[in-house]
């Protein structure tokens, strides 16, 4: 998949749909309004992910049209990627860590505010669904590394080498050059954050990923922390982010973005105050990038990110569409 196919805006009816990572998939015309202005119908179900991971939001679509929950939509959607193994940034076939370990983060929350996690994840497909686990049935939130593999294997889920031929390959080939050193760039990551909302107006939220390849070993991104990866807000809607997680966490992105949110912002304003935050305090740096990615009550959208030059697919009912991405430009 081309991580360059972030996301963006578009217009449909009176809802804006905005660019964040590769968001959007599907929505379609709601009976009763459930919040806003009487004239402002409220977009649902919909499903918007980041990247271009068009078979994810394909795959929620499915679930929501069926009348499925948003939340076995968002779990369902992102598995698609986790599984696909030339997705080489979530699940199986995801780069491993300098060592050579693939190591997976995931997170995911409904409606009620419940949610689950787990970090630091090895030799399971689908961590989001292990995250789910953790959510109904403990009385925790996060479960890490081996403990998080023990409880996934009692919960019924199978052992898998997650390295492909591909990833070890690749790997083999960063080691002869790399001198061991972890770097952070715009080429080494990427996450599938996805959002729904379905026919009840209710939403929620998932994210998973392989984390930044060649990380050092016991590293945890942003993707797997509830409220900087992801945050979900029934009264006011959802954000998920991608990129470089360090900087997501340090300003507890996606929280941030649902507060914005709530003060009134749309979706893509609190997205674009969210990335500028992040950009204020990291002048001129050009080697990184950060998006966010929101919805609110309405299924209005938004995404915004830092790095020229993208493009987002858009992914409805009505078929698929590259736009131009929103970026934020770094002053030279
Ligand atoms: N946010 C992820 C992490 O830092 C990577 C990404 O989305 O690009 O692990």
């Amino acid at each position: 998949m081309k991580r360059r196919t972030f996301l963006k805006n578009s217009t449909s009816g009176t809802a804006a749909l905005v660019a964040a990572p590769t968001l959007i998939a599907c929505k379609e015309a709601s009976e009763k309004p459930i919040v806003g202005e009487e004239s402002s119908e409220p977009i649902r179900p919909i499903a918007v992910c980041t990247w271009n991971f068009q078979n994810a939001t394909a795959k929620a679509w499915e679930v929501l049209s069926s009348d499925g929950s948003a939340l076995d939509a968002v779990e369902q959607g992102v598995m698609v990627e986790e599984a696909d193994v030339t997705n080489e940034t979530v699940g199986k076939g995801g780069r491993p860590d300098r060592d050579g370990n693939v190591t997976l983060d995931a997170c995911i929350m409904d409606k009620d505010g419940n949610c689950g996690s787990v970090v630091y994840l090895k030799n399971i497909v689908h961590p989001v669904s292990v995250a789910r686990k953790v959510m109904e049935e403990t009385p925790h939130i996060i479960l890490a590394g081996k403990g998080a593999e023990q409880f996934a294997y009692e919960q019924g889920f199978k052992k898998e080498e997650l390295l492909t031929e591909s990833t070890r390959k690749q790997y083999e080939e960063w080691k002869k050059t790399s001198k061991y050193e972890t770097v952070i760039n715009i080429e080494n990551h990427d996450t599938i954050g996805m959002l729904t909302i379905d026919k009840n107006g209710d939403i929620a939220g998932a994210c998973t990923t392989s984390g930044m390849a060649y990380k050092v070993a016991g590293r945890v991104g942003d993707s797997p922390i509830i409220g900087a990866g992801l945050y979900v807000d029934n009264e006011v809607g959802g954000a998920t982010a991608t990129g470089v997680g360090e900087e997501v966490i340090r300003t507890v992105g996606s929280f941030l973005i649902v507060e914005l949110m709530r003060q009134g912002k749309s979706p893509q304003e609190a997205c674009e105050e969210g990335v500028k935050r992040i950009m204020k305090k990291n002048e001129g740096r050009k080697d990184f990038q950060i998006g966010f990615l929101a919805i609110n009550k309405k299924g209005e959208t938004g995404g915004y990110c830092v790095h020229p030059g993208f493009t987002y697919r858009e992914y409805t009912e009505n078929g698929h569409e590259n736009k131009t991405v929103q970026s934020f430009y770094q002053k030279e």
